[in-house]
């Protein structure tokens, strides 16, 4: 990544409160490169990712309006990791380039890559300055999914052990924001501005 900027990776299991976090990062002026929506535009209709995804699994994976079919595309990968594997060799190298693009293109006070998957991804660690964790337990994580979505609970601790652990996260982090059921969206926006403050001043 050829920018200047100070670069922090936010990352956080599911249902942490990473696009929480990432929302106000964004309204206090920080530009936020988020991979996930980076891959819901990949495989909207139209997007880069869908001709390769059709051909590796399948038309039943796209939708009638030429979207990946989510739903399916989650239970067949989080199922089976060979699958997985499959859909990440094509969704990686494109995601990386669209990233590279944004970060390019960022005017803000620093870049935020948001990176579900940054602590498990050997190739992330070298692109940021700072890892930032969003740390919650595993019963809220899964609460807040459950009551965001209408996904099942199988589906979800699938999921969750396909992700690292809480530890690993831990272990790897630079700053911590504690997100927890006892944590309320006030509690956590004074964390937030705490650390983007700090963030600031490394910018
Ligand atoms: P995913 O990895 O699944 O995209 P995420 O880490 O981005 O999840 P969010 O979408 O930010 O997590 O949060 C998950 C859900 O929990 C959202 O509906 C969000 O509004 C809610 N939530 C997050 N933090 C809190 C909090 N401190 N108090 C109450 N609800 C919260």
């Amino acid at each position: 990544m050829q920018t200047s900027k100070f670069k922090l990776g936010l990352t956080g299991g599911i249902g942490s409160g990473k696009t929480q976090v990432a929302n106000l990062l964004g309204g206090w002026g920080a530009s936020v490169i988020d991979t996930d929506l980076i891959a819901h535009s990949l495989t909207a209709p139209g997007g880069r990712a869908i001709d390769p995804i059709r051909q590796a699994f399948g038309a039943d994976v796209i939708e009638p309006s030429g979207a990946l079919n989510r739903a399916r595309m989650r239970e067949l990968v989080f199922t089976d990791p060979a699958r997985r594997v499959e859909l990440e060799a094509i969704l990686h190298p494109l995601i990386a380039d669209t990233v590279r693009q944004e970060a390019e293109l960022a005017q803000g006070l620093y870049i935020v890559f948001v990176v579900p998957l940054l602590v498990e991804s050997g190739r992330w660690r070298q692109k940021i300055d700072r890892l930032c964790v969003v740390d919650c337990d595993q019963g809220t994580q899964i609460q807040r999914v459950q009551a965001r979505s209408g996904i099942e609970l199988a589906t979800i601790q699938n999921i969750l052990a396909a992700q690292a652990t809480r530890e690993q996260r831990l272990a790897v982090a630079d700053d911590v924001i504690d997100n927890s059921a006892r944590v309320s969206m006030a509690d956590l926006e004074k964390q937030v501005l705490v650390l983007h403050q700090g963030w600031c001043n490394l910018a």
